[in-house]
């Protein structure tokens, strides 16, 4: 360990070796970082204060750390610490090697049973959130990481709502989240049941692993929330009947009718064993 006044400067706290960037998302930067002690890798987010408070986001950086630790399963990046300076905020996480799983379908959609496997392991991570009253409500492709083993791992609570933040109707209110990927009650300012919607952004999640292509998109904003609405997506011709049926029962307006995770892991498309020998690459 550093004294911090002689760490040089890319030593954190005078215990951690700050490396290459690995990330960054809408409010974080992402920093590979090794412990000088133990010598161990891990993902260090460095949040601005300065950034949060502008933008009224100072009890989410709060809840990001409470859900955190709230939340250990093998498909959720693990905490190991929180440290703060003077401006910023760390969060020193479990590393996860393997990227995005964006980059993944970024170079193209997906065979059925690997997006399977990967769907699965989402499944497994949200109903465990939501066991433990803690919605995630920005599930994308972005915030899903792959470590080399394939393991999937769900990472940036920095949106989520806890169940004992609901209004006294029982919902959320917040409207946030990313467009393509948000349910259409959270679009609309009537109030919203956390768990349903962040189901909608399983399918929607689906349907990119197995299409290639967003369900509902448009240059024009408004545009897009109406297909949202509506529920207005075509499944391509190469979907099999079982990821369609499945697609579309997720991808459902009504967040009532929309299929929960109970009935869903059910499905013939979700049960189907993974072959033994699955190629993830
Ligand atoms: P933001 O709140 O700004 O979206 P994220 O927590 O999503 O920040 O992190 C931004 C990016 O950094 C992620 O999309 C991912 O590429 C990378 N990243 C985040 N956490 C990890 C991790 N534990 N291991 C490896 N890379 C990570
Ligand atoms: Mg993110």
């Amino acid at each position: 360990f550093f004294p911090p006044e002689a760490a040089p400067p890319n030593v954190l706290h005078g215990k951690y070796e700050l490396g290459r960037l690995l990330g960054h998302g809408t409010f974080a930067k992402v920093y590979h970082a090794r412990h000088l002690v133990t010598g161990k890798s891990v993902a260090m987010k460095v949040v601005t204060k300065e950034k949060v408070i502008k933008v009224g986001m100072t009890d989410q950086v709060t809840r990001e750390i409470s859900v955190m630790n709230m939340v250990r399963h093998p498909n959720i990046v693990e905490l190991h610490e929180v440290m703060a300076s003077k401006s910023k905020i760390y969060f020193a996480m479990e590393l996860v090697r393997g990227g995005e799983l964006f980059s993944k379908v970024a170079k193209g959609r997906l065979k059925e049973d690997v997006a399977r496997c990967y769907f699965q392991q989402l499944i497994s991570a949200v109903d465990f959130c939501h066991s433990r009253g803690v919605y995630h409500r920005d599930l994308k492709p972005e915030n899903l990481l792959l470590d080399e083993g394939g393991n999937l791992k769900v990472t940036d609570f920095g949106l989520s709502a806890l169940s004992d933040h609901l209004r006294h109707d029982g919902l959320l209110h917040t409207t946030c989240g990313t467009p393509a990927y948000v349910a259409p009650e959270v679009i609309g300012k009537k109030g919203y049941d956390g768990a349903k919607a962040d189901l909608w952004s399983c399918g929607v999640i689906l349907f990119v692993l197995l299409a290639g292509s967003l369900p509902f998109q448009d240059d024009n904003i408004v545009a897009m929330y109406k297909k949202i609405y509506r529920g207005d997506f075509t499944c391509p011709p190469w979907f099999s009947p079982e990821a369609r049926r499945l697609v579309t029962k997720l991808l459902d307006p009504n967040p009532n009718k929309r299929i929960t995770v109970s009935k869903l892991v059910e499905t013939s498309w979700f049960k189907k064993p993974l072959p033994r020998t699955l190629r993830l690459r």
